[in-house]
């Protein structure tokens, strides 16, 4: 009797145990089951290490990537799309790490728990993007032969339309990049969203913004420039002799001395307080991929450090996204749209699975500061930047040339936004080691909402 229980004893643990495993199996399958699937040794979805499960198109629903009846991914016909859709569809071989190939994998794959690998089968599903694959091979035509990024988005939607980084390469024709070819630096990273740069003037916007609300009378000062000044004993250069200026002029010529004094009035905590939230310290996600973080150092007050931080020098960084998402907000007088890139994901039968995150919106500054820092923008354009680059309808805009070392040429930059309900685009330009921001990336921002509002980007 005795070892007839005990053996029913031991028989009951081991269903107990077989029982207690197939949960904590079925569990991890429910929910790790499409990353079991995600790996590249799966032939189900794998060729060679390649993805031949999915299609990505653009905001057009034309295909950007997909798989052809040879079960080969294919990328676009145009070369200039290949090259101005890289960073954003990713490469066969995975480098390009913020890639939707990379990222969106399980998604394109279209695995699901009900039907196993047997949902594998099928050709996968549909990512659909918001980018413009037109606008983004023009981008791209535009910047090719220099370093740097062309970030659009529509500040209403929050769709990002162009997310161009250079170099990159042909994804069909795969160049051999050995380390420390200057020609690749950096070609498999987005510029765009991975990388922060020293802003120069740019940053003049949040000095401004942080004037108006905290430097009592800011906009009836004026200040002295004599082509430089003099901060705690070190001289400060201007690019001109601006003589008098007042507060709006400051911005429009882009005063270092006149900056220089206004970062001292506003201080280094206030500074960096409106550096973090504007969001140019912090990283953002865009659909699923984290932007780099930007920074910004305290300097002493009265030192000329701090003057330089206010003049987007000294330790300052921004990141590319991080600025066109600030010209987004004050163009919607002061609620950022969060800019988004994946649109919807549709199975093979054009069903949508689940639903994607599209950013949200959010009050970032006053209606009042906005307002403002719209007219000193638009000021900007109309009594300098136009007669560089033209009459452009509701452009708002601020150029910056960033020095990034000695005997180097400084970085290009230029960020803005059109104020036009029927054209609602903000867009951040930074050719590396460019030049003048106005004359080098001015006229990219330039030719670029040109095409975007030809291409039908706008609504
Ligand atoms: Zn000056």
């Amino acid at each position: 009797m005795r070892k007839t229980a005990s053996r029913a004893l031991a028989a009951l643990f081991l269903v107990a145990v077989i029982c207690i495993g197939l949960f904590v199996y079925i569990i991890r399958l429910a929910r790790d089951g499409d990353e079991w699937t995600s790996f590249p040794v799966n032939s189900h979805a794998y060729r060679s290490g390649v993805l031949v499960k999915g299609t990505i198109t653009d905001r057009n629903e034309e295909i950007i990537s997909a798989v052809d009846e040879d079960g080969q991914r294919v990328f676009s016909d145009s070369e200039s799309a290949r090259r101005g859709l890289l960073h954003i569809v990713g490469d066969r071989e995975g480098n390009i790490g913020t890639g939707i190939l990379n990222l969106y994998s399980k998604q394109l794959m279209g695995y699901d728990f009900i039907n196993g690998t047997y949902s594998l089968r099928g050709n996968g599903n549909t990512v659909h993007l918001t980018v413009d694959t037109e606008l983004s091979a023009y981008a791209y035509e535009q910047i090719k032969y220099r370093k740097g990024a062309v970030a659009v988005y529509n500040y209403k939607t929050g769709e990002l339309l162009c997310l161009v980084s250079t170099p990159g390469f042909d994804p069909d024709n795969v160049p051999v990049i050995e380390d420390g070819d200057e020609r690749y630096d950096g070609a498999y990273m987005n510029r765009c969203l991975s990388s922060a740069f020293t802003p120069g003037s740019i940053f003049k916007i949040v000095t401004a913004a942080a004037a108006i609300e905290t430097v009592d009378g800011i906009e009836n000062m004026t200040f002295e420039c004599d082509g430089s000044c003099e901060i705690d004993g070190e001289t400060i250069t201007c690019s001109g002799y601006h003589g008098t200026v007042g507060f709006y002029d400051a911005l429009a010529q882009s005063c270092n001395c006149a900056f220089a004094e206004i970062s001292q009035l506003v201080g280094a905590n206030t500074l960096a307080k409106y550096a973090e939230k504007y969001g140019l310290t912090e990283s953002h996600s865009i659909s699923g991929i984290t932007t780099a973080a930007g920074s910004f150092t305290k300097a002493p007050d009265g030192s000329t450090d701090l003057s330089w931080s206010g003049i987007g020098q000294y330790d300052d960084l921004v990141n590319p996204v991080a600025a066109m998402r600030l010209m987004g907000a004050i163009a919607s007088g002061g609620i950022v749209r969060e800019p988004y890139l994946v649109d919807r994901i549709t199975t093979s039968g054009g069903l949508p699975t689940a639903l994607v995150g599209k950013g949200g919106s959010s009050r970032i500054m006053t209606k009042e500061t906005a307002d403002k820092l719209k007219d000193m923008l638009s000021y900007n354009y109309t009594s300098n930047y136009c007669y560089t680059l033209g009459y452009i309808d509701g452009m708002c805009a601020k150029s910056g040339t960033a020095e990034v070392g000695e005997g180097e040429e400084p970085h290009s930059w230029y960020v803005g936004f059109i104020d036009d309900p029927e054209c609602p685009l903000a867009f951040a330009v930074i050719v590396e080691n460019g030049g003048w921001g106005l004359t080098t990336s001015g006229t990219i921002a330039a030719n670029v909402i040109a095409k975007a509002r030809e291409s039908g980007c706008c609504s």
